[in-house]
This record gives C-alpha cells, sequence and structure tokens, in this order.
C-alpha cells in the first residue's frame, strides 16, 4: 500500500467538493494548495466552454482523473433512451477534448410509473453497449460506479460492484468500474469483488459514512469523520491493481458546501495524508 502520509500526488479533487468554485477558481485554489489533479462535472466545464476549459487545464498541467458523469440510460421510451445516448455521446467528446480519464457512468433508475428492475437493468446494459463503439473510437474508458441500493429507484439501478462486475464481464474492453467507498463500504462481498475488478478500476473516491446520516444524498462527511475503514478500503483496490488518485467527492449541504472552499481543501489534505 502507497505511502501518502507525505505526498499530495494521488489527491484529486472532486469539484463538487468545492461546489462555489468555477473551473478557473478550482484550478487556482487547487494550484494553491499543491493539488494538481481533479474530477470535474460537465456543468462546470460546459459553464466555462469546453475549449477554454480544455486550454486552462492543460496550461496548468493539471490531470483530470475522470469526468462525472454520463449514464441516466433508463426511460419511458425509446426517444428517452435515444436522446440519453445522444447526450452520453457528448459527454464522451467532452472528456476526450479535456483528457478525462475516464467517463463516470451512473446508471439511472426506474423510468417513471415502472416497475420492471429487471426490464432497467437491460436498458442499463444495452445503454452502455449502444455507447462503447464511440467511446472506444474516442479513447476514452466507461467507469460504471455502482451506486448505493437506496438510490436503485431514482437514480441508480446497478446498486454493487458485483453488478457492474458482471456487466463488464458481459460488454468487453473500453468499460470498467469506478469505485466510490460512500456506495460500496456496506457491501460484504466487496473483498472478493475489488479482487475481481483488479486492472477494471478506473476511478476510486472518497468521502465518509456519518452516523447519523441526515439526507441520502447531501451528507457525506470528510474522510476521518464517519465510519467507513478507508485505509483498509484503499488497500484492498491498490492489491488489486490499481495506483491511482484517491477522488475526495463530497457533497454536504449543511456543512462542507457552507466554508471556505481554501479551508476545505486544506482539510482534504491533511486527511489524504491520513486517514485515506
Ligand atoms: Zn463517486
Amino acid at each position: 500500500m502507497r505511502d501518502l502520509s507525505d505526498d499530495r500526488r494521488w489527491l484529486a479533487v472532486n469539484t463538487a467538493t468545492v461546489r462555489a468554485w468555477s473551473l478557473e477558481q478550482v484550478i487556482e485554489g487547487c494550484t494553491r494548495s499543491g493539488i494538481s489533479a481533479i474530477a470535474p462535472w460537465r456543468h462546470i466545464i460546459q459553464q466555462c466552454g469546453l475549449a477554454r476549459a480544455a486550454r486552462l487545464i492543460r496550461d496548468a498541467g493539471f490531470t483530470i482523473t475522470c469526468l462525472c458523469r454520463g449514464g441516466t440510460f433508463t426511460a419511458a421510451d425509446e426517444a428517452g433512451r435515444r436522446a440519453a445516448l445522444d447526450d452520453n455521446r457528448r459527454a464522451i467528446d467532452e472528456a476526450a477534448a479535456i483528457g478525462a480519464g475516464s467517463l463516470i457512468l451512473v446508471a439511472g433508475g426506474l423510468p417513471a410509473g415502472s416497475k420492471d428492475l429487471a426490464g432497467a437493468h437491460a436498458q442499463v446494459r444495452d445503454g452502455i453497449a449502444g455507447l462503447l463503439p464511440h467511446a472506444r473510437a474516442a479513447g476514452v474508458p466507461l467507469a460504471i460506479e455502482p451506486l448505493h441500493p437506496m438510490t436503485a429507484a431514482d437514480r441508480a439501478c446497478i446498486n454493487t460492484l458485483a453488478h457492474a462486475n458482471d456487466l463488464c464481464d458481459e460488454l468487453g474492453q473500453g468499460v470498467g468500474v469506478a469505485i466510490d467507498a460512500y456506495h460500496v463500504w456496506w457491501d460484504p462481498d466487496l473483498p472478493r469483488q475489488i479482487a475481481r475488478s483488479g486492472a477494471r478500476i478506473l476511478s476510486y473516491h472518497v468521502c465518509d459514512w456519518l452516523v447519523p446520516t441526515r439526507d441520502l444524498v447531501f451528507d457525506r462527511g470528510m474522510p476521518g469523520d464517519g465510519i467507513i475503514d478507508l485505509q483498509r478500503l484503499r488497500a484492498m483496490v491498490e492489491d488489486a491493481g490499481y495506483g491511482g488518485h484517491c477522488d475526495v467527492e463530497i457533497f454536504s449541504a449543511q456543512n462542507w458546501w457552507k466554508r471556505d472552499p481554501d479551508e476545505v481543501l486544506r482539510i482534504c489534505v491533511e486527511r489524504h495524508q491520513t486517514v485515506v
């Protein structure tokens, strides 16, 4: 396991963690904090303008670990699924333009009014399969991120790393997994599935699970403030062969989003070096 205690090279900041900042501010703020890798969301790239964003990132010498995010393949009708694929192709083009290491895919939940979970799973599989030729041509790996089961209905019906691994087995080259501590920490099958993921691990996201959790989306904790054994998790991910960044991804409406982003980054660095 890598020693991160005096090392910021493998710390990446998901731009959602410093949500008040534009892309320009994220680059400036990270530079002030000695951080040179980020995982941006599409809207802040689009707000900046794709060509300009690509230039700013290149000029700063930043690494883009992944682009958040594509997916949402499920829809009530064919037109909806086609629109989702079109949007995902644009996301791939954006990821390629900024040199992102992967495009994160969040599956999509049950279509409105549907109770057909198996049908939703099939739509996700077909959606990724439909996207793969474009992703392969663009050289952008697709990272399936399983989300916590509490999101199955409304955001993502791929909820375990086992399910994501099964999809990778089925779909072949060009698709891998994103492991987000918040979404998978609870899974008793996790050690086996991380080992099974091996070289498919494209992205690793950290934050912490707070007890109690007051909001199912917007109450993520800073690493070290909750109950996830992050060092054990990182050891498993690294034993499986992952040697990339640890992306700090915190949605926190009542706490971290209210603080000075420079202070948030300072604490991200400290926790990266001590508990991640
Ligand atoms: Zn994530």
